[in-house]
């Protein structure tokens, strides 16, 4: 059986002990978002997800989408599941109020993300692609576009997709071969096949709006000419009704490993009309808005999934009797004892218990700093704000991901061979998880995104605003006296992450090939450092109110023992990542291709 209810208590720790929500209301438009309005939000969207989303999951994923001739049947129950959630407004939290949104910072937008993922990612890749086609027709779109695509988006009844990957073209988008041929009227006409689209077509909205790659005609070749365009699957009249059919077809949907709820769809275009986002050309500009969205919501993705699995695992292991303790039986008035007590157990949730909390406080700092980006009136702390979230997209796509993958297969195995049985519900959460590492630029282009692009932007500029951050912190509570010595070990990990850093900078000037050999060890030691930040962050907090007197002792003792556990028995794998980086491409390279 599945189990997932929002992990509020630390939800809660995060975003206010942690990370200060007040801090936020200095900001346009949050002056009103006090911490008691954000919990009262975490607390309604746990209500809704419980009772709406998580008894979709386990049904969804056995029934699956349905193709019939061109119309897409989502799983029983996701209609009126849709419904309720365009209902309570949960798609438009932190959408801008000029255009119908509730204006709520992106933190607790994040974190009801983060229960939807959790409770049921099929459904969450819905609403999730809306968002991310609302903020790049936001930025990008002309006045009228706006006008008359964001408050559909926004409330719900139409809905969003993003269109980039064709048949020949995946991570290289330069291949893309779907034309957009001029009109009189100053739209366009495409045609092309897409693949893979998430949410390309189904039966929750009235109008489903494609966000779409393609090439005006005499475009210079690769990516520098590929155009945007939004193009409609019913043509909107200009008062938003919905007109005529437009030339958009669902050829058919993917049968996958998982998401089996969330229809994966072949879409072609045929003479579909279409019109310009954005400038001719500079299309991969504006549907970078969308990707950067989208890849911050993917790592969310693995995040919400991780905390599934981890629940899931924490009742089955308190309730399946095997063997006894090895200190001893611990249930002697039982055949034997819960194999909770068992260190192996322990060894698995432990780690996804760390991996989980970690990622939860990662994933907020960078909210924040979404706000700061968004709203701040300071240019200069809104480019910092931006410059860290350029830095840390790939992070935390890639890093929640992996660890989420992690955390799925490290609960399948703590229920033994009951977890490869479907009724048991956790080879769900395997499945569904698998996804995140690949879509949204794979996670070996993360890596590369990282060292090739964000590392050297700016002269190593945006680096600062991670590195000198950590460097504060170890110089002022290095001597703490509760947790000292942890920081002091946390002050290794940062030192190779240093060095690490130094190494690929140098080496990378004389040969690109030793940069894409390092790249996905290089981004787990900055993932695992990054986590090491929150832990020792979140030690200190958790030892000053220890300090301090609480009535909540056993919370932040908890949250000072997984700390304990990330820094012991999982930061230390910084300093082989350093020795494999430094080992450099060699032994990578040497085989010719014919050998393998
Ligand atoms: C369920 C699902 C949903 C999806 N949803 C969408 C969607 O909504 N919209 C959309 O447009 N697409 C979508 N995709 C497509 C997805 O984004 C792509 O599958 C992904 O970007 C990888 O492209 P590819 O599959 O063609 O792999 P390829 O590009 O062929 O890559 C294969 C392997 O080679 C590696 N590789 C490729 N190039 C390089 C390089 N230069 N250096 C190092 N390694 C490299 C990759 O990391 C990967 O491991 C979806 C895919 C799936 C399966």
């Amino acid at each position: 059986m599945q189990h997932y209810s929002a992990p509020l208590r630390d939800m809660r720790f995060v975003l206010h002990e942690l990370h200060d929500s007040a801090s936020l209301q200095r900001l346009p438009g949050l002056e009103e978002a006090t911490p008691d309005l954000l919990n009262t939000v975490l607390e309604e969207a746990a209500k809704f997800i419980s009772a709406v989303l998580l008894p979709l999951n386990a049904t969804g994923d056995a029934e699956g989408c349905r193709w019939e001739n061109g119309v897409v049947h989502t799983p029983k129950g996701f209609k009126e599941g849709y419904r309720a959630f365009v209902e309570g407004g949960w798609g438009s939290l932190n959408s801008d109020p000029a255009y119908g949104g509730q204006g709520l910072p992106e933190s607790v937008s994040k974190l009801v993300e983060e229960m939807i993922c959790g409770s049921n990612l099929s459904f969450g890749l819905y609403p999730g692609l809306s968002h991310g086609a609302y903020l790049a027709l936001k930025s990008h779109g002309s006045e009228e576009l706006k006008n008359l695509y964001l408050p559909k988006l926004v409330d719900g009844s139409w809905a969003g997709t993003m269109c980039l990957t064709e048949p020949q073209c995946g991570t290289d988008l330069g291949l893309i071969r779907t034309k957009a041929l001029p009109q009189a009227d100053g739209s366009y006409k495409l045609t092309g096949s897409k693949i893979f689209i998430s949410s390309g077509e189904h039966d929750l909205t009235e109008n489903i709006i494609h966000l779409v790659l393609a090439r005006m005609p005499d475009a210079p070749a690769g990516i520098k000419g590929i155009s945007l365009f939004v193009v409609p699957k019913f043509l909107p009249q200009p008062d938003g009704s919905i007109g005529a059919r437009n030339g958009v077809l669902c050829t058919g949907i993917e049968h996958k490993m998982g998401i089996k709820a969330s229809a994966t769809c072949q879409i072609s275009f045929e003479d579909a009309t279409g019109w310009l986002v954005g400038e001719p050309n500079k299309g991969m500009r504006a549907m970078f808005v969308m990707m950067n969205s989208e890849r911050l919501s993917v790592g969310t993705q693995g995040l919400g999934i991780g905390e599934a699995a981890y629940q899931s695992a924490v009742a089955y292991t308190r309730d399946r009797l095997q063997g006894r303790s090895l200190a001893g039986a611990k249930y002697p008035d039982k055949p034997a004892d819960p194999i909770i007590v068992h260190p192996d157990i322990r060894r698995a949730l432990m780690t996804m218990r760390a991996y989980n909390e970690g990622c939860r406080a990662l994933g907020v700092w960078v909210a924040n700093a979404l706000d700061r980006s968004e709203r701040s009136q300071d240019a200069v702390e809104r480019a910092e704000a931006e410059d860290f979230i350029a830095l840390m997209t790939p992070i935390v796509k890639a890093l929640f991901t992996d660890l989420g993958f992690e955390a799925t297969n490290l609960a399948l195995q703590t229920y033994g061979g009951h977890g490869y049985i479907v009724q048991n519900g956790v080879e769900q959460f395997a499945r569904d998880a698998r996804i995140a590492m690949i879509y949204e630029g794979t996670n070996g282009i993360q890596a590369l995104d990282l060292i090739g692009r964000k590392m050297p932007a700016n002269l190593g500029r945006s680096l600062r605003w991670f590195f000198h951050p950590v460097a504060e912190f170890i110089e002022a509570n290095a001597e703490h006296p509760e947790v000292g010595m942890m920081i002091q070990s946390f002050a290794k990990a940062f030192g190779a992450l240093q060095l690490a850093t130094a190494f690929v900078a140098q080496k990378a000037l004389s040969d690109p090939e030793e940069a894409g050999a390092a790249a996905s060890d290089y981004l787990r030691l900055f993932g695992i450092v990054a986590l090491g930040f929150m832990w020792v962050r979140m030690a200190k907090v958790a030892a000053d109110k220890l300090s301090a007197g609480t009535d909540d002792a056993a919370f932040y003792q908890a949250k000072r023992t997984t700390a304990n556990f990330y820094i012991e028995r999982i930061l230390p794998q910084a300093g082989s990542l350093l020795y494999a980086i430094k080992a450099g491409k060699a032994s990578m390279m040497a085989l010719d291709d014919a050998a393998f």
